[in-house]
């Protein structure tokens, strides 16, 4: 836990003043892009979400149009068949086990409760989950994707081969009310520095906290200046 602290700290003076941004939004809302935003970026995946908005209308406008229609207004993020179909399904359980297409009632269970039970409907895995909580109802808990996956095992704090065994290690390692806040620095961290490709060691705080073996190697190839990609879609919807 010492280490998580400091890595926190350290991360803090890299950006200062980033808070995590709960936007509030509508859980199925949030629910609905963090399945558009998978194997995406996140401008793409917003531009599909805002097709579905705009081109077709309520959820319930979504649930009873045809499934070419939704593919049309997802095709620009990708994974076309499987997005739209997901939603659908989502959207077709939902009603019939609720009757009406809303998650608000996610708002009475704890987080334990949501984890175990409610959305585990076709193509609904923990990391879309995790950003419902976290995104949506406010609370404090550590969303797993890619960015977050790499970073935490190049530094050492896992050593899991796919972000739901990183999850798994790290969800209690992480100290109380700092979860999403280190979640939030650690997109940022793996988006700008500790990028999949090239990350740039010669210039990384954490460099002395790290256990990437490649990371001497990297330092003395990252000249480039990083480059910042602040557009979260989680944020804006
Ligand atoms: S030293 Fe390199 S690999 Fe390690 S955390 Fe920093 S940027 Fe990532």
């Amino acid at each position: 836990m010492d280490k998580i602290n400091n890595i926190i700290s350290l991360l803090q003076e890299e950006f200062p003043g980033l808070e995590p941004k709960p936007s509030k939004a509508d859980p199925l809302d949030i629910l609905i892009a963090t399945m558009l935003s998978q194997n995406t970026t996140d401008k793409t995946s917003f531009l599909a979400f805002q097709n579905l908005k705009n081109n077709i209308g309520t959820w319930e406008d979504v649930l009873k149009a045809p499934i070419s229609k939704i593919r049309n207004a997802v095709r620009v993020c990708g994974l076309t068949n499987q997005k739209s179909a997901a939603i659908k399904n989502l959207l077709k359980e939902l009603k019939n086990k609720h009757g009406k297409l809303s998650l608000n009632y996610l708002n009475k269970m704890s987080d334990e409760e949501i984890y175990n039970d409610p959305l585990q409907y076709k193509g609904i895995g923990v990391k879309t989950i995790s950003c419902v909580l976290a995104f949506s109802l406010g609370r404090d808990v550590f969303p797993v994707d890619t960015h977050v996956h790499r970073v935490t095992n190049r530094l050492g704090i896992v050593n899991a081969v796919t972000p739901v065994k990183t999850f798994e290690q790290v969800k209690d390692k992480i100290p109380e009310g700092k979860k999403f806040l280190f979640h939030t620095l650690l997109i940022r961290f793996g988006r700008k520095i500790c990028r999949a490709q090239k990350p740039l060691c010669g210039r990384c705080r954490l460099y002395d906290d790290c256990e990437f073996p490649e990371k001497e190697k990297c330092s003395m190839l990252s000249s480039a200046e990083p480059v910042d990609n602040n557009f979260i879609i989680l944020e804006h919807v």
